[in-house]
């Protein structure tokens, strides 16, 4: 008996140690997966099930981030910085959410979260066929991607008239290749129930960002609302909480080291099937610029932020992304640099190439592979300059202005076809979303700020070389001293321009071609003349994914006659599964890392950082901490509140908001995060750093049950 003990002990034991494995399992894959091998305490039909009610019911795409329904009345559990740009709008100087935490202590205190929906998963299918029904061999490339960009929006747009209030969406799952049709549910009444405050929500700030050892509070609880007849409404007070399918109970059970996990979510996009060309652009051309841009833009507007408290207030949203993207740019530059990231890719291809070479069919079928990933590549580089420079100057992403300007000219062209054939943001299904997303985003209209970023734009688009220079960027900047020049355009652009109003831009996004040309607003001008570089960029972009697309498929094609394997699609912002375990890990030589933080933890930063804004704990929780009030919620190992933990889970941005799971399939954990050196794994992904970031279960229920006094929604969620 003895013997068998110590053995089952030693088993498990060696399984815990097992590395952990790569993986995010679309739905249609689960059912090859042998669970219960894996370390799943669950039945694959209590995961995923098609005609019942299973886990997957209960995960919501909420826009970029994941969620999960943790009441019958529709209450939502996501991250403090999924649910940041809503805290963000409802915060004013005189109601400081952001600094002091949000607490709707009865329903009628639910603030409705402008722009957010809540999606679920009704249904999917492998569409691939229909698709490609439309492409044929004499096609050019952009040809080819245009027929299966119409293709899908019309697909896209029949199911969504056959069923109403449903969003559907054809995600491409190998590139060139194939392509599922999921069904959503769409709930488009959000509202914000409770968030804590900034100095626990995101605890650590951009310091411990990307970092481990980690102690942020990222959590936050909105609530879906329906019309009273359950159909999925605008926001209306007359709505109702909605009933999800599934829910699940937010446990104290807790894990411990080396303790089996899983998560359900929505992981954006990886790049591990595309080949050494894309890593090398990634490292030498899109992500240097990036950060590059990224840096300045932060550098103003922390500069500008402490000028008051209402700037703050109104430049926080576009800092937090900033800063959010620019050090997972930074981690992705160093992996790629440190680990040959593309020299490794590239002598796998060298060894592929031979694979295809020994075989005259092989030969014929993918000879023109490599050769014609490195024309692509190289044109992409030649136009990467003049490209990165217009798409900034255009896009909303930098400036907001100019953003809202260009759309505007460009719906006026888009508007005038036929549905399926304009650009996605003004087909009409979407029409309503893209005016809300610009005439929203002006509550943040700081003039200095959008004044000194667009100047950036224009500056580093005028410094163009002659040849590549974009003519209506050469015409502002004009002769002589293009600086003075410029920062006379900018003067008077801005103080002449009506695009601060919210209700002109939508009045404008309405407006024809030739309406728009007789407003003579600057920036609209401005717009209009860069529209015909912007539309041959544009061209140029589906010129080349036709290119790229069937070259892609080839390469999975190919790699998988040499390896005899199946692959699993990169991430596509589609439900996956990841499953993992609890684990530390060692980032540099002697150097091991916990996988859990705690509350003591908190302490100890807030000690070691006086002063300091990112560590500057809510003076309640210290106190909290100092009298030892854990509640039921301590980590019994640890004798402390557990904030933080770490898995080996297969993970990247998207699963923020992913419910972790323990092998039984209660709910225990957050994820929110990885750790620096996991941002590579949307290039590579690896056993020994690829660590993500979840916070316990036992924090949330510390923080609204002991810090927040929560008692409503404890018992809303059958804690207390
Ligand atoms: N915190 C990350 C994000 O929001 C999540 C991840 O990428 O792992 O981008």
């Amino acid at each position: 008996m003895k013997h068998i003990l110590t053995v089952v002990v030693l088993l498990i034991t060696l399984v815990a140690m097992l590395p952990g494995e790569e993986g995010m399992y679309p739905l249609s894959e689960i059912h090859k997966l042998d669970l219960k091998e894996r370390g799943f305490e669950i039945e694959p039909a209590e995961l995923y099930n098609p005609s019942g009610v299973s886990l997957v019911d209960g995960i919501i795409n909420l826009g970029g981030c994941t969620a999960s329904f943790i009441s019958p009345d529709g209450l939502i559990l996501t991250n403090y910085h999924c649910a940041f740009g809503a805290i963000q709008s409802l915060t004013s100087t005189e109601n400081d959410y952001l600094r002091d935490g949000f607490y709707a202590n009865a329903a009628v205190g639910e603030l409705p979260a402008p722009r957010y929906t809540a999606r679920l998963i009704e249904s999917y299918r492998d569409v691939s066929r229909q698709v490609l029904s439309v492409v044929s061999g004499r096609m050019g490339h952009a040809e080819r991607s245009k027929a299966i960009e119409e293709k899908i929006k019309r697909m896209v747009v029949d199911v969504e008239k056959a069923n109403p209030g449903r969003r559907a969406e054809i995600a491409e799952m190998f590139r060139g290749k194939t392509y599922v049709l999921f069904v959503y549910a769409n709930i488009k009444d959000v509202r914000l129930v409770y968030a804590p405050p900034r100095a626990i929500g995101e605890f650590g700030g951009e310091v411990d960002n990307w970092a481990w050892p980690r102690h942020t509070g990222d959590f936050a609880l909105l609530r879906a609302y329906v019309a009273p007849d359950g159909s999925f409404a605008d926001h209306s007070p007359r709505n109702v909480p909605y009933r999800p399918r599934k829910y699940f109970q937010v446990s104290t059970a807790g894990v411990q080291e080396g303790d089996f996990v899983f998560a359900l979510g929505y992981p954006g996009s990886t790049h591990r099937h595309k080949s050494s060309h894309y890593l090398a652009w990634e490292e030498e051309v899109s992500l240097p610029a990036a950060v590059d841009l990224g840096r300045w833009i932060i550098a103003l507007k922390e500069k500008m932020s402490e000028t008051g408290r209402e700037t703050a207030i109104k430049l926080a949203a576009s800092l937090q992304s900033l800063w959010n993207y620019v050090k997972r740019s930074e981690g992705q530059l160093k992996g790629l640099k440190n680990l040959k990231l593309a020299e490794r890719r590239r002598e796998q291809e060298a060894e592929l190439q031979r694979f295809i070479n020994a075989d005259p069919k092989r030969k014929k079928k993918y000879g023109d592979l490599f050769a014609g990933l490195d024309r692509a590549y190289a044109d992409m580089r030649r136009r990467a300059p003049r490209d990165t420079a217009l798409d900034n100057l255009v896009s909303r992403r930098y400036s907001m202005i100019m953003g809202n300007a260009f759309a505007i000219c460009e719906a006026s062209v888009e508007r005038a076809k036929k549905d399926t054939q304009r650009e996605a943001a003004f087909m009409d299904r979407n029409f309503e979303r893209t005016e809300k997303q610009m005439t929203l985003a002006l509550r943040n209209y700081y003039e200095p700020a959008e004044k000194a970023v667009l100047g950036e734009l224009l500056r580093r688009a005028a410094a163009l070389p002659e040849g590549e220079a974009i003519a209506a960027v050469r015409d502002l900047a004009g002769q002589g001293d293009h600086e003075k020049n410029l920062a006379e355009f900018l003067e008077k652009a801005f103080a002449r321009t009506q695009l601060k109003d919210p209700a002109v831009v939508s009045a404008w996004l309405r407006k024809t071609n030739l309406e728009l040309r007789a407003l003579d607003d600057p920036f609209i001008l401005l717009g209009l003349a860069l529209y015909p570089d912007y539309r041959e960029m544009r061209e140029a972009g589906k010129r080349e994914k036709g290119l790229l697309d069937p070259l892609l498929a080839q390469l999975v094609d190919a790699k998988k006659e040499q390896q005899g394997t199946e692959f699993i699609p990169d991430a596509n912002s589609t439900l996956r599964l990841t499953y993992g375990r609890v684990r530390g890990y060692s980032p540099a030589d002697a150097v091991h890392m916990q996988p859990f933080t705690t509350l003591g933890g908190i302490v100890e930063k807030t000690v070691a950082n006086p002063g300091a804004e990112n560590f500057s704990a809510p003076q309640r929780l210290l106190d909290l901490s100092a009298a030892k009030a854990h509640g039921a919620y301590a980590h019994p190992a640890l004798g402390d509140v557990p904030v933080a933990m770490l898995y080996d889970m297969d993970t990247t941005g998207g699963n923020s908001g992913s419910p972790v799971f323990n092998a039984r399939g209660e709910l225990i954990g957050l994820n929110f995060d990885r750790v620096y050196e996991a941002t590579i794994n949307d290039f590579a992904w690896d056993p020994s750093y690829s660590r993500s970031i979840g916070v316990d279960a036992r924090f949330i229920l510390w923080s609204l049950d002991q810090f927040s006094n929560a008692k409503r929604l404890l018992q809303e969620m059958g804690v207390k």
